[in-house]
This record gives C-alpha cells, structure tokens and sequence, in this order.
C-alpha cells in the first residue's frame, strides 16, 4: 500500500522524525575558555549536533560555530515553559524563596516557583506595607483552563497573569514589579568537556577558608573568572592513585544539591582537589551561627534536610555511598543552597585513626550498629548518619550524644537507645528520625522514601 499501513509513518516520514534536530535555548550565559568549548548567550538558540554525553553536549550556533556546551544551562526549546522567564524559579521552596526576596528588600519584588504540590505554581510576592514580609499566593485554575489569582482577572497564561498584575495589583499586597537579579549561574561538571585535570597557573589562590582532616581549603579564581574552592591534601593522607582515578568519576556526579568537584591538579604534591565555592561554609558552623533565628523556623530547618535530603537520593539512584555524612561535611551556598560535600572521599583516607571503627578520629556518632561491628557501610549506612544529620539540624549544630565518650555511645547505640527529640522538633519529623535509626539496615527507609515524607510534613506545615 502506497505510505504504508494506515497509522505507521512512511519510511520518508521516519526518516524524518529521525532526522529532526533538537534545538535549545540557553538558559545562563557560559564563556568559552578551554579550547573545544563554545559560549552561550542567554537567551540565544543552538542546534543539538551531539548529546551522547551527559554533561556536556556538541552544539552549533547562529553563526555556525561548533563546540561544547555544559547540558545543565541549556533547555529543548519545546520544554522551555516558564523557564524562560527571569521570575520563575522553578523548585525552590517558600523558605528559600522568602529569604531571598527579603535579601533584595525591594517593593514588588516576586518570584513564581513551583508548588510542593506537583503541578501547580505560587507566586512569592515581598512587600513594606505594613511592615517587610512575603505573602504567597497559589496561582489557580479555573474550569476553562485559565489562570488567576483573584477569581476577577482570569488570564490564558501564567505569563499573561503576570504581566497583568504587573500593572494591576487586583487584590494583591502589591503590583509586581521586579523579580531578583544577579541569580547564581549553575557549576558544570568539570571546568570543561572531558576536563578533569586542572594547571596549577591556572588557579589564583586567596584567603584560607578553614582548614580540616586533610589540610587547608582555600578560596581561589580559575583563570581569572571561575570561582573554586581549593583543597590541598597534605601529604600522605591519603591514596593519591585511586583517588585520581575516582576523580574522573566523581566530576560527573552533578545534582543542585551536590557540591560539585572540578577537577583535581595532580602532577605535583601536594595534590589539589579543586570545587565549587560554597560562600556561607560548613552547615555546622552556618547552623551555630545563625541558632537565634532558624531555631524558631521549622519550615527552614526542615527545608534543610529536605535538600541535604534529594542530594543523597541522588548518590543513592547511583549507587554511591558517602560514608561520612554528618553537618559539617555540608556546606552552604548562594541563596542558602545547602549541598553535600566529601562524598566517597573517606575510601582513599590512610589514616588508621578515621578509617577503623576503633580509631580516635572515627565518626562513630553518626554510625550504624553495622558499621560499628562489621565496618559494613551502604546506602542505608548513609541513611542512618542522614537521622543524625537531621537531629544536628533541629538542635541548631549541637554535639549528638554531648559528652559521651566514644564507647558509651557504641554501647548505648548497640542497645537499641537513641538520640532525645530535639525542641524545635514536631512529632512526625523525629518519626522520621526514627526510622532512619531502625537496627537493621534492610527496615531503613531509602533516600527516595525519606525525601517523599519529609516534602509532605512540610506540606502539612506549611500548607505551601
Ligand atoms: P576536610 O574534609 O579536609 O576535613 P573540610 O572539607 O571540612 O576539610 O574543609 C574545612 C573547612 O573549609 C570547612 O569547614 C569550610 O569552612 C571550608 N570549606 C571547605 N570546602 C569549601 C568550599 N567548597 N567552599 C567554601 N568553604 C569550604
């Protein structure tokens, strides 16, 4: 039959949707250093030539110019949606977003991001009137499919809806006005494609940034523009080989909640280990610092175990294990991201003193029976460290177990006894801790389970 059966494309037809090029829209602006790379314009369209690769893709642009751009600042133009706007900012959560618009202490100043109810929008509006405070409002949706925030003024498009409050407050604290400036811009895996060993001359290095098991952190510039934070191992800390080797693998690692590693300078000692820069430090520190306000905020704590949260769902969907998560091995960042930091580096640590369950540097406090009896470390390993995470979140960075020497928590912990719920904690939270504490590592709930709980105590918190 001439085109073929009725509803099978014709192989022409095939032979087209095959053929169809993919084209994206950048959604950050990157310059090209290295050669190989190309820069990318905010806003600007480029032709998918190559997307084999996860995080780096072969793209041409406009002019016909060919290279490689990070995959995470770029969208398929057919995706695009909301993302296209400066005001949308997609997952981040009230409390984020509340910090945020206080930061820029602007009237009008909003933001549209997405509702911890799948599917639906809440614009975040900052206002003076009648004193600082961010009101939030859910974007709704009528029987016609049209959108509005007053039942008075339906429009056909989120865009749309905004651009009419923008002149029109109809029933909002304000008009819209601007939305935050200046946002972060994404790390990339690696500081360029297939990139992982970085030149020394390359990195300026500044101020020292804190110092820890295996040297000191620096603050530096990567070829005047990138900035990185630089660990010099001292030597003989640990097994330099294999962990080059692991470094190529661990570049790849990438997730918002992740704090993500450049690349390594190897060839001379001391080795560096080269990251992206987290300006607020260690969790544990940020968590001290700031206990006057966060121990009043449940809903921030608890968004912070929720992102410290998705990060180890990431490594847990790659079958990555951490083996020393705990606050200080988080770090936080721009607009308070919080990321896990260190992940998999205690595998390449020589120190008998960290690495045996009987050593003196050994975080015992954060180990499950199974660690402490047989050194066996998995996900649900890193589960259990995760419920003493959390209660270093609800106590504001207090020391589990205070004083406790080490061999009395072993045996406390080897009698089924746990940590006391923290006062800022509500009930379903230490539940959850809980259930990262459960004896056997088998009836420990996954990172994916954890996460999908704790998003929904926060709902209930907060009605988001
Ligand atoms: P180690 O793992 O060798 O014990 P850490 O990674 O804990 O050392 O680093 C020591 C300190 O340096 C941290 O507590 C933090 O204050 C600072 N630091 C480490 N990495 C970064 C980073 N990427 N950005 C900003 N500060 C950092």
């Amino acid at each position: 039959m001439p085109g073929g059966a009725p509803g099978t494309p014709s192989s022409k037809a095939k032979e087209k949707l095959m053929l169809r090029t993919k084209v994206v829209v950048a959604l950050y602006p990157f310059r090209a250093i290295e050669g190989g790379d190309l820069s990318l314009e905010k806003g600007a369209e480029y032709e998918v030539l190559d997307d084999s690769q996860e995080h780096w893709w072969k793209v041409k642009d406009e002019n016909g110019s060919i290279g490689y751009i990070p995959s995470n600042y770029v969208k398929e133009k057919e995706l695009l949606g909301l993302q296209k706007y400066e005001w949308y900012v997609g997952d981040m959560s009230r409390q984020r977003a509340e910090s945020l618009l206080k930061q820029e202490d602007k009237e009008g100043c909003f933001v549209v991001r997405n509702s911890s109810t799948k599917g639906l929008y809440t614009l975040s509006l900052y206002t003076k009137v009648p004193h600082p405070h961010v009101k939030h409002y859910h974007i709704k949706q009528n029987t016609r499919g049209e959108f509005y925030l007053s039942e008075k003024h339906c429009c056909g498009s989120i865009p749309d809806l905004v651009n009419y409050h923008r002149h029109n407050s109809g029933g909002l604290a304000s008009r819209l006005k601007t939305s935050p400036c200046d946002r972060p811009v994404p790390p990339t895996a690696g500081l360029s494609h297939d990139k992982w060993e970085i030149d020394p001359t390359e990195l300026h290095l500044l101020e020292e940034l804190g110092s820890g098991q295996f040297g000191v952190v620096r603050r530096g510039k990567w070829r005047g523009s990138i900035d990185v934070a630089v660990k010099m191992m001292k030597e003989g800390t640990m097994s330099e080989d294999d962990f080059i080797e692991e470094a190529k693998v661990m570049t790849k690692l990438q997730h918002t909640n992740l704090v993500q590693l450049y690349g390594v300078c190897s060839k001379d000692r001391p080795i560096y280990i080269v990251t992206e820069y987290m300006r607020h430090g260690s969790l544990l520190n940020y968590l001290r610092r700031h206990e006057a306000s966060l121990s009043t905020n449940v809903g921030y704590l608890l968004d912070i175990c929720i992102q410290v949260c998705r990060g180890m769902a990431y490594l847990e969907r790659r079958n990555y294990i951490h083996r020393d998560l705990a606050a200080r091995n988080c770090l936080v960042g721009s607009e308070n991201v919080v990321k896990v930091a260190d992940f998999g580096l205690a595998r390449y640590v020589l120190d008998d003193q960290y690495t045996s369950s009987g050593g003196t540097k050994f975080p015992i406090k954060w180990a499950p029976p199974e660690v402490l009896n047989y050194t066996r470390f998995s996900s649900k390993s890193d589960v259990w460290a995760y419920g003493v995470l959390m209660w270093e979140v609800f106590t504001c960075g207090k020391m589990p177990y205070g004083r406790l020497k080490n061999a009395e928590v072993v045996d406390r912990v080897q009698r089924g006894l746990i940590l006391e719920k923290p006062k800022a904690c509500v009930k379903e939270v230490y539940e959850i801790m809980r259930k990262c504490w459960a004896h056997c590592p088998e009836v420990r709930p996954s990172f994916r389970v954890l996460k999908e709980q704790l998003i929904n105590v926060n709902q209930g918190l907060v009605n988001d």
